[in-house]
């Protein structure tokens, strides 16, 4: 039988991969809804090919307008608009698994609800679950949902855990790994004067600007470690990050044996993708072939937690919990999209990060209210921090 599947964030990197695959398995799978902010061109590119049932705009003047091209070319797509349709195309009964691929704390409320309808969740918006970790799972737990983590490193330790994909006695470790981003091994003189171009130029992944930012500063790397802290219950202590520049291990599982259990892959995001979609079983993804002989070597080296602060920061947002982490990625939103304006410097970005974190007052993050409130707060202190 046909999979439904709609896609959150359609006309995005990680849409357009998850396209990809779907395309390669027509007896497989059908696309639902596909969704997108204002490219009303790139969604309309997509329903053509694609032939969704709904396509979903953010506001309602490009949802007018796509509906008019779609007329124009004779396609029966239903175009709607607005937050409470994105998590409409997630509830709907015929949809059985959404791809929840929208950039940035956007992303929560439809994934919410997709979560909340018992729907297979394909998760690579990471900053909904570091913003609401805790109801997150607790909904996932509740509904029933199947959550498959899509970000490379979670969809590798999710492959190399124990068979019932739980973290036990025998789990010494979990290596989460990293590239190291652009500017591996630049000092903090080295970093204060870089450019957006040379930020978002990430050597081994193409993907939007605001995470090959976040790749570039190792907030990437924190967001991802308070994922695999909610994803495998496990505590920043039982993590280590390995910085591994050829992105070819995409994070290992050590046991108590001394068996290490890698993933390894070409970057290709429709590797995750596709083991997302199709788990139990595996499928096409499109992705070449691994050639060790043209890789040669494999690197690895330990992080630089005075030049890269985001990784602590992060760790210690876990810790508090509550509201922390949820002003951690907002306050990073944030400083990341001005930092694209030009606005601030690079180094400005984890500084007023951690200056929000410093005069956050934390409360338990025990309603959907709390979280959006938190959000909220540190996207406002964070603006006016930078008009001073
Ligand atoms: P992107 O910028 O390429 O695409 C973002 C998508 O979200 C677009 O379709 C855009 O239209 C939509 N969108 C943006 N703001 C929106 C809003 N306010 N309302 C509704 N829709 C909105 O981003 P991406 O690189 O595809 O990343 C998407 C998510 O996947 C992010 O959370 C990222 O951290 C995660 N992720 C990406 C990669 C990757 O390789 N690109 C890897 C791992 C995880
Ligand atoms: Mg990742």
């Amino acid at each position: 039988m046909i999979q439904w599947i709609t896609v959150l964030g359609a006309t995005g990197s990680i849409g357009k991969s998850t396209l990809d695959v779907i395309a390669r398995h027509p007896e497989r799978y059908g696309v639902f809804a596909l969704t997108a902010h204002t490219q009303v061109q790139a969604l309309l590119t997509l329903c053509l090919t694609h032939q969704p049932k709904y396509a979903v705009m953010a506001d309602a003047a490009s949802a007018e307008q796509l509906a008019q091209a779609l007329t124009a070319h004779k396609s029966n797509c239903q175009v709607l608009s607005g937050e409470r349709a994105l998590s409409e195309v997630c509830e709907a009964p015929e949809v059985d698994q959404v791809m929840a691929a929208i950039v940035g704390a956007a992303g929560l409320m439809p994934t919410l609800s997709a979560a909340k309808a018992g729907k297979r969740i394909l998760l690579a918006n990471k900053e909904a679950l570091v913003m609401s970790g805790q109801l997150f799972m607790e909904t996932v737990k509740q509904s029933g949902s199947t959550l498959m983590p899509i970000d490379s490193e979670h969809n590798a330790i999710f492959q190399s855990l124990p068979s019932n994909r739980v973290v036990d006695s025998s789990v010494e470790k979990i290596l989460l790994t990293a590239s190291g981003g652009p500017f591996r091994g630049y000092s903090r003189d080295q970093l204060a004067n870089i450019t957006p171009a040379q930020a978002v130029k990430h050597p081994n992944w193409s993907m939007g600007q605001k995470i090959s930012v976040d790749s570039a500063s190792l907030m990437n790397k924190g967001l991802e470690l308070i994922e695999a802290c909610w994803l495998f219950n496990v505590l920043p202590e039982q993590i280590d990050v390995v910085i591994h520049p050829e992105s070819i291990i995409h994070s290992m599982v050590r046991y108590n044996d001394g068996s290490v259990i890698a993933q390894m892959g070409n970057p290709d995001m429709r590797t995750p993708i596709a083991y997302g979609l199709a788990w139990p079983e595996r499928i096409d993804s499109g992705v070449e072939p691994l050639d060790f002989f043209k890789l040669a070597q494999l690197n690895f080296q330990a992080p630089d937690y005075e030049v890269f602060p985001a990784l602590s920061l992060s760790s210690k947002a876990f810790k508090q919990g509550g509201t922390t982490p949820a002003v951690l990625n907002a306050a990073n939103e944030i400083a990341v999209a001005s930092f694209l304006q030009e606005q601030i410097s690079f180094l400005r970005i984890s500084e007023l990060v951690d200056d929000a974190l410093q005069h956050h007052q934390h409360q338990q993050a025990d309603s959907i209210e709390s979280v959006l409130h938190a959000d909220m707060w540190a996207r406002h202190f964070v603006q006016e921090r930078i008009k001073q």
